[in-house]
């Protein structure tokens, strides 16, 4: 028997209960319990008149925000009009039916001002770090550390070359917030003071992303994120926005290192990296400064494959400073007796240069396969060459293998950010908005896994 016609009709009054229409398996509802926002009114006191209009509330702002980098919805617009149809994320905003979503406006003018001023994302990061750190997910002792490339929001065709780019003639005063943002950091490390190799291109509307062609493909303009995370769970324990240059890049590494132990005491063990990171700077920093065990491939260009011996082929006499060519003759850095003794030292760039005598190796049966062209053979060593040596020991042992498993899990995390989260490219242009947008998907990855490692507690427990 047919049924009668569904007919809308308005109801004079409505028995409704919001919690009981959110799935207790729902994603929302599972991370509700590790998002704790009760300090950050505290935090923005000194950021809100006295007087005045009241302002939305800003934990709603947060929690609005988190829905979006949640639910891989970018636009802000679309976001509110996603929060006022759905239940569940009324349910999570602390919304009842009857409340207003505020403007997606509000959202850009707070981001810029107040919340920008007090770095309340992040805040809100380390917030959801140390209760991570509290529920024993990140131990501290093995972290691992890797960037990925995130498109900027611009147009590539809206670039001016190096040659033509003249950073002096823009006036701060009439320009728009990116390039505002662009020339205040010029003189950072993370950005401006990277390199001074200057990009081919630089964008008109976001001057602080690079150009690059690093995936090989076409060339864009990008910014870096960088995490640092805890292989134990893979929690990101720290995270910062970049130039996507591998100055950058390095400098971010040791950024996060620090920050992390101020912020968090941690002193890790071991530290996981691909061989973007294997500088010699890099390992000395690590191994001499920080105490760092570096599982880290050394970059290394004095292998050859013409058959010529390589530097692997000469012994280093650690004792006497000196190498051991395979005719058993020395190699030095200076052998004349100079009346007024000059230091040894390393050349501008850091690398040590010893050679042979002309004596020794004129008339050695090894020459056509040490030096045909030269009258002597020279070998270089890096100042560094200590703290190189100590990551060639470790990329020999077993813990070695193991910890190139362990760095998938940040290649997991980026493959996450961008397939699931939808962060394949910006939103929000200059710095600021890069680090904004990574501080919250960092945020929104870390409560994602607090929410699926740690179960509900059962209704009946
Ligand atoms: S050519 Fe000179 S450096 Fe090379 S093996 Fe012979 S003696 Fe040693």
């Amino acid at each position: 028997m047919m049924g009668p016609r569904q007919e809308a009709q308005a109801a004079l009054f409505y028995d409704f209960c919001l919690e009981d229409h959110v799935p207790q398996d729902h994603m929302l509802r599972s991370i509700d319990r590790f998002v704790d926002l009760s300090d950050i009114r505290q935090h923005l006191v000194p950021f809100y008149s006295s007087t005045g209009r009241p302002s939305i509330d800003p934990e709603l702002m947060i929690r609005i925000l988190l829905v979006g980098y949640c639910m891989g919805i970018r636009s802000e617009r679309r976001l509110c009009d996603e929060v006022h149809l759905n239940l569940a994320y009324r349910w999570f905003c602390r919304l009842d039916l009857g409340d207003c979503v505020p403007d997606h406006s509000t959202f850009s003018k707070n981001r810029h001002g107040r919340f920008r001023d007090s770095d309340l994302l992040r805040h809100v990061f380390e917030t959801v770090v140390a209760r991570c750190i509290a529920e024993g997910l990140a131990s501290g002792q093995c972290l691992a550390v890797d960037a990925s490339l995130i498109e900027a929001d611009t147009n590539r065709l809206n670039s001016t070359s190096k040659e033509e780019w003249r950073p002096d003639n823009i006036d701060p005063e009439g320009a728009p917030r990116a390039v505002r943002e662009y020339l205040d950091t010029l003189d950072d490390a993370a950005f401006g003071a990277a390199t001074p190799v200057q990009p081919k291109f630089t964008s008109h509307s976001d001057p602080a992303s690079q150009w690059t062609a690093a995936r090989k493909g076409p060339a864009y303009f990008a910014y870096s994120a960088n995490y640092m995370i805890d292989t134990d769970h893979a929690v990101i324990l720290d995270v910062e926005a970049s130039r996507s240059v591998r100055q950058a890049e390095l400098g971010a590494m040791q950024t996060m290192i620090d920050r992390t132990k101020d912020t968090f005491d941690i002193n890790p063990e071991r530290m996981i990296a691909d061989t973007a990171y294997g500088t010699g700077p890099l390992l000395e920093w690590l191994v001499q400064e920080r105490g760092i065990a570096p599982h880290i491939p050394v970059i290394d260009k004095s292998g050859r494959k013409d058959g010529i011996f390589e530097r692997a082929d000469f012994t280093y006499d650690d004792e006497n400073d000196l190498y051991v060519c395979p005719g058993g003759k020395e190699l030095r850095q200076s052998r004349r007796a100079f009346t007024k003794p000059r230091p040894d030292g390393p050349h501008k760039d850091g690398i040590l240069r010893y050679r042979t005598r002309k004596a020794d190796c004129d008339g050695c049966q090894l020459k056509p396969r040490c030096c045909p062209k030269e009258p002597t053979r020279k070998v270089t060593r890096s100042i560094h060459e200590p703290s190189r040596d100590v990551a060639r020991k470790i990329y020999l042992t077993i813990d070695y293998a193991i910890s190139c498993k362990l760095r998938k899990k940040v290649e997991m995390l980026f493959a996450h950010l961008k397939r699931i989260l939808g962060l394949g490219r910006l939103r929000l242009r200059g710095p600021c908005g890069a680090k904004d947008e990574f501080h919250l998907a960092a945020t929104t990855q870390n409560l994602r896994k607090l929410a699926k490692l740690i179960p509900t507690p059962s209704p009946t427990a």
